[in-house]
């Protein structure tokens, strides 16, 4: 076994006690609507999507239902989520391509997914994954932060890390550790300047050279970094 398969399967083991069975966070009951939670998620938190979802569901919990509401109707329902205009008029045309494409479903296919409005490779991913049951890796910021710092990808993009990690763990997991490290990184990662030696992942898979950069400050902690450029569809 090489040294990152080794790595990853002490990660995984302090992942999996940790968060043993860590929930889907965007709450939803069919495909349909984690779809719909997952395209809100892009640039904001999911505890406020899930504030907003509850009014939005009990008007538009069906594409038929979404369809019928008039764009400015579904923007009112979900004002408070960043970029509420676009997704307002990505939700309507989805639930119309729905309607008349897919026979008023949500298509368990990766390729008709990215082609709906506003969907991309990590909303495809994920909807493939926790409505359809498809093992797969989508990485938010905090997998591909967390990747970096513990040495498993070097990949610039999220899609470059994904196929990365799809590579050192087992593909029984990929749905599983996606939902782990985002739990980790939610419950682990502090805002401001942190010490890895104390982190019981950064402190033995983190790179020397790393540790030493940041017990120096030669990296920035992330509230300082600039935000990612806007990645729209998500
Ligand atoms: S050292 Fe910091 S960044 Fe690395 S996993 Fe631990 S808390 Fe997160």
């Amino acid at each position: 076994m090489s040294a990152l398969s080794d790595k990853a399967r002490r990660i995984e083991a302090i992942l999996d006690e940790l968060h043993p069975a860590p929930p889907i966070p965007l709450d939803h009951v069919d495909p349909f609507t984690l779809l719909v939670a997952v395209a809100l998620s892009a640039q904001t938190t999911d505890k406020k999507v899930n504030q907003v979802t509850p009014a939005l569901f009990a008007r538009a919990p069906s594409p038929q239902a979404m369809r019928e509401l008039s764009v400015e109707e579904i923007h009112a329902l979900i004002r408070q989520v960043n970029f509420a205009g676009t997704k307002a008029k990505a939700l309507r045309r989805t639930a119309e391509i729905l309607c008349d494409e897919h026979g008023g479903e949500v298509p368990a296919s990766f390729e008709a997914l990215v082609a709906l409005p506003g969907v991309g490779n990590k909303t495809a991913s994920v909807v493939m994954g926790q409505a359809f049951g498809e093992e797969t890796f989508p990485v938010d910021t905090h997998i591909l932060r967390l990747a970096h710092r513990w040495g498993l990808s070097k990949g610039r993009t999220p899609d470059e890390v994904s196929a990365d990690l799809k590579r050192v763990f087992a593909h029984s997991s990929w749905n599983k550790l996606h939902l782990q490290i985002i739990y980790f990184g939610r419950s682990h990662c502090p805002a401001l300047r942190h010490d890895l030696t104390k982190c019981p992942i950064c402190s033995w898979a983190a790179s020397k050279a790393r540790i030493a950069a940041e017990s120096r400050g030669l990296t920035k902690p992330k509230s300082a970094r600039k935000r990612p450029p806007r990645a729209t569809p998500s």
